[in-house]
């Protein structure tokens, strides 16, 4: 058995410290029992706890850890720009060097803004949506997340969903009133807010490929039907990349799926591991934003020189090696092909949705699970086994059914094999 006492005490300490013992809830394994791991360091595929013992990752920070943990280029850029100061508040090349990336990698950004998180992206990419089309509703989709502000905290997915708790307590009635739900995959849905409040919906927000409610793949048309109800309605369609972005192609869903959104949030990945966010698309709407327009949004920290160098690095990394995709790919698809065989064999019912280095397992007696409803019927307790399971063969999984198993660049073949001979 792994001794985890060090992780028991400090964690003892954490609950008399931080709310619940942490600072971002799903952390603290409540759906899935147990005492959160304190991680110590992590490098490549491995994260080690503060008693030492090492695990093969696949949360990978939640998403930005495309190319493993502690890549050596990502650290080397910090510590060159940590040596130059950490803040200044005033431009720097390092801000026109990640916006050229980002405006040349994703289709739909011609212009950008950096802020400091995927929750302060998508809460001004609306505010901005608001401001260009002078309306004020927003249609997003059950068990989709984008972060805590007010506007989304209404059937939201994430750890939202996982602790039950979709509405939060603190988001005024008439800031929920502005926000309209519909059914991912269901464009019905959809349509019918259209009909009813058509004139008053500034946007449609969604996850292109959803990964807040575990890993949903889009119908074929779904995305492209969302494109032609918002061009229709002069709304605006907004994609909340901050998963999909970078990882599910250079130019992240967008690209894959060959749907190009007036605006596109990001997050995770953009920076190398740093607190960034960012959003962007066409100039007319971007130029709404002072000072150049009426819109505000600032940030202190906006455009940090070391979250620059980091992201920079990255996407460098992700745009100079298509490879990499490849790569990514064919480790994912070796691991969904195992899983699949060991359900087979073992008689268990479950569902694996999977696109590039996004995977969810769904403990489901369905035959699909293609949206909220579906992914509802996962049965939680047997994720809370497996998971702990898991840790204890040394592999660590999101602590929560309704995620995301990230592959990374840093797996080896071998990590891969090792979790399809311990699902056994
Ligand atoms: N949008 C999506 C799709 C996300 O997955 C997340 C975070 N999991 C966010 C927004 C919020 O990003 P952050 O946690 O950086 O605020």
């Amino acid at each position: 058995m792994r001794n985890i006492n060090k992780s028991i005490s400090a964690f003892k300490k954490s609950l008399e410290l931080l709310p619940g013992g942490v600072n971002s809830p799903v952390r603290a394994f409540k759906s899935v029992g147990g005492n959160p791991l304190f991680i110590d360091k992590a490098k490549g595929s491995k994260v080690w706890d503060i008693d030492g013992n090492c695990y093969t990752d696949f949360v990978a920070s939640w998403g930005p850890m495309i190319l493993g943990h502690a890549r050596e280029e990502i650290v080397e850029a910090i510590q060159k720009a940590a040596k130059k100061g950490t803040s200044y508040g005033a431009p720097t090349l390092a801000e026109n060097e990640m916006a050229e990336l980002i405006t040349s990698m994703v289709p739909s950004v011609e212009k950008v803004r950096m802020v400091n998180s995927g929750t302060e992206a998508t809460m001004s990419a609306l505010r901005l949506a608001r401001g260009f089309t002078g309306k004020d509703k927003v249609v997003k989709f059950a068990g989709c997340f984008h972060g805590h502000a007010d506007s989304f905290l209404i059937k939201a997915g994430s750890g939202a969903m996982t602790l039950g708790l979709p509405d939060s307590p603190g988001v005024t009635k008439a800031a929920a009133a502005d926000t309209l739900t519909a059914e991912y995959n269901d464009l019905d849905s959809v349509e019918a807010l259209f009909s009813e409040y058509g004139s008053e919906i500034a946007a449609v927000i969604v996850e292109p490929v959803p990964g807040n409610m575990g890993v949903i793949l889009p119908k074929p048309g779904f995305l492209e039907g969302l494109r032609d109800l918002t061009n229709r309605h002069d709304a605006l369609l907004i994609f909340d990349e901050v998963i999909t972005g970078f990882r599910l192609a250079p130019g992240g869903a967008q690209e894959r799926m060959g749907v190009i959104p007036d605006l596109t949030t990001m997050g995770k990945i953009i920076g190398g591991g740093l607190p960034v966010g960012a959003y962007g698309g066409r100039k007319e709407i971007m130029d709404m934003l002072a000072p150049n327009g009426p819109v505000y949004q600032a940030g202190t920290l906006s455009g940090n020189p070391l979250a620059m160098a980091a992201g920079s690095q990255m996407l460098q990394i992700l745009n100079d090696n298509p490879s990499i995709y490849n790569e990514l790919e064919r480790k994912a698809a070796r691991l969904e092909e195992g899983l699949r065989e060991r359900l087979k064999e073992t008689g268990t019912p479950g569902v694996i949705n999977r696109i590039g280095s996004m995977m969810t397992l769904f403990f489901t007696e369905l035959a699909e699970v293609n949206g909220f409803n579906d992914a509802m019927t996962s049965d939680t307790e047997k994720y809370a086994r497996h998971f702990n399971a898991s840790l204890d063969k040394g592999i660590y999984f999101a602590p929560s059914a309704f995620e995301c198993t990230f592959i990374s660049d840093a797996h080896t073949d071998e990590d891969i094999e090792k979790v399809i001979q311990a699902f056994a």
